[in-house]
């Protein structure tokens, strides 16, 4: 054996496990002849997919670079010290974690390094665009800890600043949390880090969702704000799926424990040597362009979409995202996120800010640009796609109709190949 490509691994799948291998396959076609809209996914490269699919995952290394509980680490070491230094250097951060094995653990190690069960603990309520892990009632977050939750104001949709700084200081949270999964508006670092100061709380910001934006330049960084910085590597990033943790050199060793020997075991090798692909790809001019392109087609949409009477939400966007409300289309966001998705254009239904409607039922559907951007596409595909959208929810449950829709989606598409994709 002296070579190991990419279709002598996809051969092998195929003779050894071909259900598995066909399940691909058709994965594969899916995220090529669709345009994908979830603001959270997008495509790697394939270096990204050469390093995740690597021989790394065979090896175990417990512990840190230079400090590790099996021996081997020959190659592993550098590999890993490689990721964190990419990382320290694309964020500008003192120090950074690369091993939790993705956002959600990576939050979860937050709490274990500054908190007790029972502490109170502060975040954007998930209905309100925050995410499970800040302190909703259903995760742990919300089981361990005491949340505060705090939300954005009813009219522009903003965060309210002024209702976390009085929650704050009646409640006096260990850890304050910024970041949110479908907030489409820039976040003010600075006033959050005022405010955990003003009360003796951790700044703990969760980039997740605009990591990439953030490497490219196209929002600010929190890293010079707050006390630390998680983030997932998959997201805008464009990476493996992962998380990572920045942090203050204060912060160091509490984060490093915190994910071993606190909550995980071995890192996962195949994903680290992806991020630290990523986090080069990430560092080149290219990605600027890219982040910024994100921005832009976003924005395009939001625009076309305005237009074509659909209420967004925050009135626009400033990233990657677009919440809309259905309402006035006469639909829910299910069967609108449905119906998108027959047409090829695939998203998922989502909660606005102070919906009527029920979790599992509501209102919205979430929209983001990070994948079609990766393909190429520029403001006049961001433009069509939101016209198709307009089109694909008149026509939900007009299966012949949405049929046609899809039949162009796939065409646009051959003409913006996907990167890592064949077909
Ligand atoms: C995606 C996301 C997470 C969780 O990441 P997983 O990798 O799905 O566990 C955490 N926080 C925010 C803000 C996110 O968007």
């Amino acid at each position: 054996m002296t070579t190991s490509t990419t279709s002598t691994n996809s051969e092998a799948l195929g003779s050894t496990d071909p259900e598995i291998a066909d399940l691909i396959a058709r994965e594969e076609r899916r995220e090529s002849a669709k345009i994908r809209l979830i603001p959270s996914e997008n495509y790697v490269s394939r270096a990204v997919l050469a390093a995740t699919g690597s021989i790394l995952t065979n090896k175990y290394s417990e512990g840190y670079a230079g400090k590790r509980y099996y021996e081997g680490q020959q190659f592993i070491d550098p590999i890993e010290t490689l990721a964190v230094d990419r990382a320290r250097k694309l964020f500008g951060a003192d120090h950074a974690n690369v091993q939790p094995y993705s956002g959600s653990p990576a939050n979860l190690a937050v709490y274990l390094a500054f908190c007790q069960p029972g502490d109170t603990v502060m975040g954007l309520g998930l209905p309100m665009g925050g995410h499970l892990t800040h302190g909703w009632n259903v995760s742990i977050s919300g089981k361990y800890f005491k949340a505060v939750q705090y939300g954005v104001d009813p009219v522009h949709h903003l965060i309210d600043l002024d209702q976390v700084r009085s929650l704050a200081r009646e409640h006096r949270p260990k850890v304050i949390w910024a970041g949110g999964t479908a907030y489409p508006r820039l976040w003010d670092w600075e006033s959050f880090a005022a405010i955990a100061r003003e009360v003796g709380a951790r700044f703990v910001a969760d980039m997740a969702h605009i990591a990439g934006l953030i490497a490219g330049g196209a929002h600010p960084s929190p890293v010079p704000f707050a006390d630390v910085v998680t983030t997932t590597t998959h997201k805008t990033l464009r990476g493996p799926r992962g998380g990572m943790i920045l942090c203050k050199d204060e912060f160091k060793s509490a984060i490093d424990k915190a994910i071993f020997p606190g909550l995980q075991g071995g890192p996962h090798n195949h994903t680290t040597a992806g991020i630290a692909v990523a986090l080069r790809e990430a560092a080149e001019p290219g990605f600027k362009d890219y982040a910024h392109q994100v921005v832009k087609n976003a924005r395009a949409m939001a625009d076309e979409l305005a237009s074509r009477g659909f209420r967004v939400i925050s009135g626009g966007t400033d990233n990657h995202l677009v919440l809309i409300d259905l309402t006035a289309k006469g639909i829910g966001g299910k069967p609108a996120a449905k119906a998108m998705d027959r047409a090829g254009l695939e998203a998922n239904y989502n909660t606005v800010p102070f919906d009527p409607r029920k979790p599992f039922d509501p209102s919205g559907v979430r929209l983001g640009t990070p994948a079609m951007t990766s393909r190429g596409m520029k403001e006049t595909e961001a433009r069509k796609v939101a016209a198709w959208i307009d089109q694909a929810v008149q026509a939900a449950g007009d299966d012949a109709k949405l049929d046609n829709i899809a039949a162009e989606v796939a065409e646009l598409c051959k003409g913006f190949p996907a990167p890592g994709i064949d077909c």
